[in-house]
């Protein structure tokens, strides 16, 4: 029986955990449940409020507190814990690959996982034929499902683009003669955007993300040319076109915030300016060594700067200039199945990052670390245990998560963020934990105000 309690931008928030129920409630109602939050009876509960609050007023925030646990809203219990036990058991196909087209890039971002795109040294193109293999893979490993993802990713995937073009046809071919549904996505710098594949990418892909971090200053610093001259300037013009030839839907413009723009609100708040509806600003998943890495005493100004950003988006919503922000957008009905709430991100059970010579990885972020590689293209998964170490991965599996009132719109945070940190996919990613929890309040928030409005 869990409740999460806070306040935010005037709304006092009552999130009943198990249940998913969201209330809005006064000062009085509020108190009163931190209060049976401690298990005080009603007597105790009378007794520590009647100071502030009329009794009588007490008396009826008390019955609609009863009438509320009674239709099932407050105080629930987890019903999914005991459904979860055999977690690690569970059946799971392969729904998604991440293709990397390209071991190379023409940028030299500060924060690549893929090492501003020299791969540990091994750069490569993937081959149409190993790229076959992966949809191959694919189509055999997923079951009856119907609906597969396939992510070209890099690197850089417009500098392998035919290869891209051709695997999509390929594609094609094969969803008819085995009733699958291929969702393509394309992940650029843009750096190579053009109208033939902007034409392209709006016939075949079903979503495309455009990797942008912000203001000029910010995008440049972190995202420059080999030879050190910023991208910004490039990207921008060509991005809009994108968008707008989408219209604004089906993509999203991506971007890392560091240490070096912890002021970040900015940064969406400029890619909205820029006419962007569709926007994801992240924390950079980053060693602790690095500079630009971010720190446990930079959550309390991060946090600030989403409610920055919370406020921000409520104003322009009301304005009709509102935009989504990715990581405000959590869906409060819940879902269609418990699993689906619980399973995170599913890397290296549903979801493989495939590299340019057909290898097997959990996800891109740890390609190349080899005690994570887990087969390939030829061989399909070698590594059973790795697999049911990723089926782990999930809330019930930790014991911080299984305390967390974040966790059914978390799912477990990120194996990688755990790995970098703490030198295993088991762990919890503090600062990650810190943001998850805060944005999700937000996310609530902005979903009462706007409740109000209406
Ligand atoms: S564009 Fe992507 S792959 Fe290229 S250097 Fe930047 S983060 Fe790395
Ligand atoms: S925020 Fe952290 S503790 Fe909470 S569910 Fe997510 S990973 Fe687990
Ligand atoms: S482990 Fe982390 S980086 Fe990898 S896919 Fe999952 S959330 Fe993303």
């Amino acid at each position: 029986m869990q409740i999460h309690r806070y306040k935010n931008n005037g709304y006092n928030i009552i999130l009943d955990v198990n249940s998913g129920s969201v209330h809005v409630v006064d000062d009085l109602v509020y108190d009163v449940c931190g209060l049976l939050e401690e298990q005080k009876d009603s007597a105790q509960i009378m007794d520590a409020l009647s100071n502030t609050y009329a009794k009588e007023d007490i008396s009826s925030a008390l019955e609609e507190c009863q009438e509320l646990k009674d239709e099932g809203m407050l105080f629930t219990e987890d019903v999914y814990k005991d459904a979860i036990t055999n977690f690690a058991e569970r059946p799971t196909v392969v729904k998604a690959l991440c293709l990397h087209i390209a071991h190379d890039c023409n940028l030299a971002c500060k924060y690549c996982f893929a090492e501003e795109g020299e791969y540990h040294g091994r750069r490569a193109l993937m081959s149409f034929e190993v790229g076959k293999k992966a949809l191959d893979f694919l189509i055999a490993n997923s079951g009856s499902r119907r609906n597969l993802e396939v992510d070209f990713f890099g690197g850089e995937p417009l500098m392998n683009w035919q290869v891209v073009k051709d695997l999509v046809a390929y594609g094609r071919e094969q969803e008819k003669i085995h009733n699958k549904n291929f969702r393509f996505t394309l992940t650029t710098n843009g750096v190579l955007l053009n109208d033939e594949i902007m034409e392209f990418a709006n016939k075949e892909m079903g979503n495309v993300v455009l990797s942008i971090d912000g203001r000029k200053e910010v995008h440049d610093m972190m995202r420059p040319f080999r030879k050190g001259a910023g991208s910004y300037d490039l990207i921008v013009p060509k991005f809009q076109q994108f968008a707008e030839s989408r219209n604004q839907d089906k993509y999203y413009v991506r971007g890392t915030f560091t240490r070096n723009n912890l002021d970040f609100a900015a940064d969406v708040l400029h890619l909205a300016d820029l006419g962007f509806k569709q926007i994801s600003v992240e924390p950079v998943v980053a060693p602790p060594t690095e500079d630009y890495a971010l720190r446990v005493e930079d959550i309390p100004v991060i946090c600030e700067q989403y409610d920055i950003l919370a406020k921000e988006m409520i104003k322009r919503h009301k304005e009709g200039r509102g935009f989504n922000f990715f990581h405000f957008m959590i869906d409060l009905t819940g879902g269609p199945c418990v699993y689906k709430r619980l399973s995170g991100c599913g890397s290296g059970t549903e979801y493989l990052a495939v590299t340019p010579w057909g290898d097997f990885y959990p996800c891109h972020q740890f390609v190349g670390e080899e005690q994570f590689l887990m087969g390939n293209v030829d061989e399909g998964i070698k590594t059973p245990d790795l697999v049911k170490e990723f089926k782990c991965c999930n809330v019930y599996a930790k014991e911080e998560c299984r305390k967390c009132f974040a966790r059914f719109y978390c799912s477990g945070g990120c194996a990688a963020n755990s790995y970098n940190f703490h030198g295993s996919i088991n762990d919890v990613y503090e600062i990650g934990c810190a943001l998850q929890q805060k944005r999700i309040e937000c996310a609530i928030m902005i979903k009462a105000a706007l409740a109000d409005e209406n």
